[in-house]
């Protein structure tokens, strides 16, 4: 089983991942630009290098996990990189959210190389407090055998683990599952909005919304509106968790997936520009979660 993981990008997610995969007893060797983050791994027990290829020379699996599809590619490409550096027959493993093309492309270059390597995408979905606990869901797209190959590293970073089918798959899963959580989390916080201005207690509305046909993984677990729930991003000042900048990240792939496939997909764009909004009034690095304080604003429009 492999047992040498390389990990590039120790962010949010990344760190507490490569964490949970040195905890399970994974050689793990982590590389990031941010300093910090690489101390951070070093305090958890892994080893750190000073670049992605030097990171990914000797692993059985490489894992990228940065916020990008740019980032990504150039964390492959060049002498120095993942794709010239990686031994032969190493699994590559992009868990990061990018457009389905991004992982395909590297499978490709990988394959032409003719060493062995294989790809697969693994975007996730559980959140920072999943990472940190271990309790992902990896939904990958790839050959199904080298799926099989790399499970226990899934295994030790997550609960469960979906193949969607080849690969970019797990991209499309990702993209759609992503659209839907816009679409919930603006829904969620005009709906707790309008009931805060009628005069209705958050906690009472949520409580209530919860056992009836509005319930939905918002309301039940990420609450927008601060005073609701505790360990969530409202809670703390919409520090950490998923980030604005990604989510609209995520939405605008999405909405370049729907143009592609000619898919109308209207409320996918309406949450799209309410997210830019959100964006171009300086609340990119908040939690995504944070548009709750944008629909306030919309009032006094
Ligand atoms: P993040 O910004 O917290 O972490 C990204 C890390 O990558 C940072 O530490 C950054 O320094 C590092 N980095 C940037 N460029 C680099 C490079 N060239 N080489 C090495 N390191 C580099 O982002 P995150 O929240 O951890 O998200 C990562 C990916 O996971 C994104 O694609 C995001 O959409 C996806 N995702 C995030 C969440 C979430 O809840 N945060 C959930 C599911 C999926």
């Amino acid at each position: 089983m492999a047992r040498k993981i390389a990990f590039i990008g120790l962010g949010n997610m990344g760190g507490p991942m490569a964490a949970n995969l040195v905890r399970k007893g994974f050689d793990v060797t982590g590389f990031d630009i941010f300093q910090e983050a690489l101390a951070r791994l070093a305090q958890a027990g892994g080893k750190t290098a000073g670049s992605a290829g030097e990171a990914a020379r000797g692993a059985d699996v490489v894992i990228t996990m940065l916020p990008t599809g740019e980032h990504v590619h150039a964390a492959y490409a060049g002498e120095k990189g993942i794709l010239a550096m990686a031994h032969d027959a190493a699994v590559l493993v992009d868990c990061s959210t990018v457009a389905p093309d991004v992982p395909r492309n590297i499978a490709e270059a990988a394959a032409a190389q003719g060493r062995g390597l294989a790809m697969l995408d693994a975007p996730v979905s559980g959140g920072t407090s999943g990472a940190a606990a271990g309790t992902l869901t990896f939904i990958v797209g790839g050959e199904a055998g080298v799926l099989e190959k790399t499970r226990g590293v899934f295994d030790a970073m997550g609960r469960k683990v979906f193949h969607a089918g080849a690969i970019g798959a797990g991209q499309l899963v990702k993209l759609c599952n992503n659209m839907l959580l816009g679409v919930l989390t603006i829904g969620t916080c005009e709906a707790l909005r309008l009931g805060i201005k009628n005069g209705l207690d958050p906690k009472v509305l949520t409580e209530i919304m919860c056992q009836s046909s509005g319930q939905n993984v918002v309301l039940q677990t990420y609450s927008p509106c601060p005073g609701v729930m505790e360990n969530v991003p409202s809670a703390r000042g919409y520090a950490g968790g998923f980030a604005t900048d990604l989510m609209l990240k995520d939405l605008r792939l999405a909405s370049d997936l729907a143009q592609q496939s000619e898919v109308r997909a209207p409320l996918g764009q309406i949450v799209k520009a309410l997210y830019e909004l959100h964006q171009s009034r300086g609340s990119g690095p908040l939690d995504h979660s944070s548009v709750f304080n944008l629909s306030a604003t919309l009032d006094e429009l």
